[in-house]
């Protein structure tokens, strides 16, 4: 029951996984084939529980209950501020169990529990408190009319939701896409990623205790390619939220237009440029720089993994860069000294481990890491690659793990031509003290989010999203609000109604 390394004993006690069946309607049960699958731990590849593995027919079942929750059950129909204060109650309960939840994706995902505990489970407290607070302020228009006619809109909400979640925050990736429906008065059916699934169904449970009605919040677990499918397929389904690969995302999107022509919001995948110009100071920038792209082990679809620098001070940057590289700690993720824990698992390890492959044989220079670390579990050294042309496959993939690929630029125009030549559109960096450069390198960038002299700055306040194979629709903020309301334009007579 805990992890030591070696230096100073650590005393994190491992939770036990309490739940571990779909939750339906209220209640957590079985799946109706009777099927399990394994989650498992990426610090060792073994198996930590068994999951109940939900296909169509449990999907079927979901989404009736939250068909019935929503045309007849209480949730949508409460005022808001009812609504808001179970909100503060399941984020009450999430902030008594923070610890728990937080080794809880630790074990299952590889990510830094001490960070867990102290960023990201009180971000997505924070994100269930945020929406909280607008719901009870969701409102339409008075709109204006050039005849004698009184006209206002409805904000009415969206209806059954299907929520489907990625592995690399599965925290912070439940709320960013739940927090918003529970405010808007949806019902829905949440479906985990099979590699993480196990905070979610705790959510479940702390959802139910919080007063959440039966049948608002399912939690469906299982894979991609049946029960993830069966939401985007579903026929009573109005609405589909997915973060994930850009590939999935286009299956979704199929799958809706050729169900029941449900909304769709697709948040993908990225290959974010981040720009330092010669202003700069080399040291900090090598910092920020690097961890832009090794942060979450680089499971992180806005990481900033294309790195422009400029020529002038590009030698020094490498140096710098690569010096903060080999000092960059990986371990196990219970470790409050450890800057980077495993990869998520397996399959994921592989392909980072090919795309530093890829790069190798396409002739860039590797200048740190590129290799596996340790020999147990999914570690993999931050890795720079250096002399990397455009075109070259490292440059261009999204490869969501530590791998940088860095360049040299001469002129703005390079710099904004380059920064947009990628097929995605996420995020993007710009380090520079010259407000007048970065206006205009922030203007032309098509992506969703420019971050200035940092990175990875996130609110519940910020909208994120994508252009271009990045996606459209916005998580977070009020437009991540707005996705989960329909509007209803309401038109009456102002004078002389024989009515
Ligand atoms: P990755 O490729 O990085 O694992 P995915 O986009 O495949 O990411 O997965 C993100 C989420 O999408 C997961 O919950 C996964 O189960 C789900 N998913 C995968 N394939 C499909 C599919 N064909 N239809 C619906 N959901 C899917």
């Amino acid at each position: 029951h805990q992890s030591s390394n070696g230096s100073a004993e650590i005393h994190i006690e491992i939770p036990e996984i309490k739940f571990t069946k779909l939750f339906i309607n209220g209640e957590f049960v079985h799946s109706i084939k009777g099927r399990t699958f394994e989650t498992l731990d990426p610090r060792t590849g073994e198996a930590i529980a068994r999951i109940a593995e939900g296909d169509k027919d449990d999907i079927d079942v979901a989404v009736k209950a939250a068909r019935e929750a929503f045309d007849h059950g209480p949730w949508p129909r409460m005022p808001g501020s009812q609504r808001a204060r179970i909100m503060h109650k399941f984020a009450d309960l999430i902030e008594q169990h923070a610890e728990e939840l937080a080794a809880l994706d630790c074990i299952d995902a590889g990510k830094l529990f001490f960070r867990g505990k102290a960023v990201e489970i009180p971000s997505a407290v924070g994100m269930l408190r945020y929406y909280a607070g607008a719901a009870d302020k969701i409102h339409g228009d008075v709109l204006k009319s050039t005849r004698s006619l009184h006209a206002y809109t409805l904000k009415e909400p969206i209806g059954v939701v299907g929520q489907i979640i990625p592995w690399n925050y599965p925290t912070i990736m439940f709320f960013m896409k739940v927090a918003p429906a529970l405010a808007a008065g949806c019902t829905m059916v949440v479906k985990p990623a099979e590699q993480t699934p196990l905070s979610a169904l705790f959510y479940a449970n702390l959802a139910k205790q919080a007063g959440i009605p039966n049948g608002v919040l399912n939690v469906v677990t299982g894979f991609g390619r049946t029960t993830g499918a069966a939401i985007s397929n579903h026929m009573d389904i109005d609405m589909v939220s997915f973060t994930g690969s850009t590939e999935v995302g286009r299956l979704i999107m199929q799958a809706a237009a050729t169900s029941n022509l449900k909304t769709v919001s697709l948040e993908l995948g990225g290959k974010s440029p981040l720009i330092i110009f010669d202003d700069a100071d080399v040291g900090n920038a090598a910092e920020l720089a690097l961890n832009a792209v090794v942060f979450n082990k680089g499971e992180i679809c806005v990481a900033g993994s294309r790195v422009y620098v400029h020529e002038g001070i590009y030698d020094e940057f490498v140096k710098k860069l690569a010096e903060k590289a080999e000092a960059w700690k990986l371990g196990d993720p219970f470790d409050p000294s450890t800057c980077q824990g495993p990869q998520v698992d397996k399959r994921q390890f592989e392909k980072v481990l090919s795309y530093i492959d890829i790069g190798m044989k396409e002739g860039a220079t590797l200048l740190t890491g590129g290799k596996r670390w340790g020999s147990k579990g999914y570690y993999i050294e931050p890795t720079v690659f250096v002399d990397v042309k455009e075109d070259m496959r490292i440059a261009t993939d999204e490869i969501f793990g530590p791998v940088m690929s860095l360049m040299k630029f001469r002129t703005i125009e390079e710099a904004i031509e380059r920064a947009n030549s990628s097929k995605y559109g996420l995020a993007a960096g710009i380090v520079t003290k010259d407000l007048n450069v970065a206006n205009r390198v922030l203007r032309s960038i098509r992506s969703g989010i420019i971050w200035i002299n940092c990175y990875f700055e996130f609110d519940s306040d910020f909208p994120y999203g994508g252009y271009k194979l990045s996606g459209f629709g916005r998580d977070s903020g009020l437009e991540g609000l707005q996705k989960y309301l329909q509007v209803k334009t309401v038109v009456t007579p102002l004078h002389d109604s024989p009515w």
